[in-house]
C-alpha cells in the first residue's frame, strides 16, 4: 500500500480562506475587526520566526495583528502589566505569549494570567479544564489542526482506535482529549510506556508528538492506519540540514493508509488554527454566529 498523502499545507490555505471569508462577513455585519496580538520576550531566532510569521498570515486574513516585542530582561510584573493591558482591550480578542520564555519568568502564571476568553493557544488552566470535560474551550492550535485533518480524511472518527504517543500539555494530552471527543478509543504512549511498537500496531490512527527524529518505523504500523506526525526535527543528512518527522516517512509510507509529511503536513495547520481561534473568540466576545467547522 502507498499511503495517501494529507497535504497540510493546501489545508491550511483552506482554512485561512475560510477565515478570512467569514473575517470579511463579521466586519461587513457588525463593524468588528477581530484582532490578535502577540507577545514575544527576547530574540530567540526561532520564536522571532513564528511570530512574524503569524502576524503576516494575521493581517492576510484581514484581522488586526498587533506585536508586543520586549526586552530579554523583562520583568514579571512589566509582562503581567502588559497581559492586563490586553485583556482590557476591546479590540484584542487574541491573545498569544511566545513560548518559551525567559528562566526567569514563570510561564504559568503568565498564561494563566490572559483572559481565558482570549487565550487563543488554549494553555490557560480554565480552557484545559473546560476541554477535559467536554465542554466549550480555547484548544490548543496544532491539535486542533491535527484533529480537522483527521476529520477531513475520514468523515466521523467515532470508535476508531486512536494511540497519541507524547504526553505534553501542548500537544499530547489535548489531542488525547479531543480524539476521546470525537468518541475514539484513546492511549496515551510515552517514555515509560512497556511494547509500544505493539502498542502503536493496534491504532486505526497514529499521532506522533514526541520529538525524536524518525522514531517509528513502518513495521509498527497497522496496514492502512491514518498516521499524523507532529514531530519537528532537524537533522544533518548527506551532508544537509534537513527537517523530518516523529515517523519514518519512508516506511510508514508504505503501510499506512494515509500521512501527514514533514514538512507540509501539521506545521501548516498550527498558525491556520490560531487564526481560527482568534475568530472563534471574537465571535463568542460579541455574541456573533460561530464559523462551522473551525473549532472542536
Ligand atoms: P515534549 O518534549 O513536551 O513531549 C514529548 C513527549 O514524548 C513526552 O511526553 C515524552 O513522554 C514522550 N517521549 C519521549 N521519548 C519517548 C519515547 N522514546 N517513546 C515514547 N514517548 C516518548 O514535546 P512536544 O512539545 O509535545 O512536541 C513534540 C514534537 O512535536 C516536537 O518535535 C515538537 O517540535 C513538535 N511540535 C510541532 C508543532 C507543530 O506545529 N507542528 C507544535 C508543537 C510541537
Amino acid at each position: 500500500m502507498t499511503a495517501t498523502v494529507i497535504d497540510g499545507k493546501a489545508f491550511a490555505a483552506t482554512v485561512r480562506e475560510n477565515v478570512a471569508a467569514h473575517v470579511t462577513r463579521i466586519k461587513d455585519e457588525s463593524g468588528v475587526t477581530p484582532g490578535l496580538a502577540v507577545v514575544l520576550v527576547g530574540e530567540d531566532p526561532a520564536s522571532q520566526v513564528y511570530v512574524r510569521s503569524k502576524g503576516k498570515q494575521t493581517v492576510e486574513v484581514g484581522m488586526k495583528s498587533v506585536e508586543h516585542k520586549l526586552d530579554v530582561d523583562t520583568s514579571e510584573a512589566d509582562l503581567l502589566a502588559l497581559i492586563d493591558q490586553l485583556n482590557n482591550d476591546e479590540s484584542i480578542h487574541g491573545i498569544l505569549v511566545q513560548l518559551p520564555l525567559p528562566a526567569h519568568l514563570n510561564e504559568d502564571l503568565v498564561i494563566n494570567s490572559i483572559d481565558p476568553a482570549k487565550d487563543v493557544d488554549g494553555f490557560h488552566i480554565s480552557n484545559v479544564g473546560l476541554l477535559g470535560t467536554g465542554q466549550k474551550a480555547m484548544v490548543p492550535c496544532t491539535p486542533l489542526g491535527c484533529l480537522m485533518m483527521l476529520r477531513d480524511h475520514h468523515g466521523s472518527l467515532s470508535g476508531m482506535n486512536a494511540v497519541v504517543i507524547g504526553r505534553s500539555n501542548i500537544v499530547g494530552k489535548p489531542m488525547a482529549n479531543l480524539l476521546l471527543g470525537d468518541s475514539c478509543t484513546v492511549t496515551i504512549a510515552h517514555s515509560r510506556t512497556k511494547d509500544l511498537p505493539d502498542v502503536v500496531r493496534a491504532a486505526d490512527i497514529v499521532v506522533a508528538a514526541v520529538g525524536r527524529p524518525e522514531m517509528v518505523p513502518g513495521d509498527w504500523i497497522r496496514e492502512g492506519a491514518t498516521v499524523i506526525d507532529v514531530g519537528i526535527n532537524r537533522i544533518e543528512r548527506d551532508g544537509k540540514n534537513k527537517l523530518v518527522g516523529d515517523v519514518d516517512y519512508v516506511s510508514c509510507s508504505e503501510v499506512a493508509g494515509a500521512i501527514t509529511p514533514v514538512p507540509g503536513g501539521v506545521g501548516p495547520m498550527t498558525i491556520a488554527c490560531l487564526l481560527a481561534n482568534t475568530l472563534t473568540a471574537c465571535c463568542r466576545a460579541n455574541n456573533l454566529v460561530e464559523p462551522e467547522g473551525l473549532t472542536a
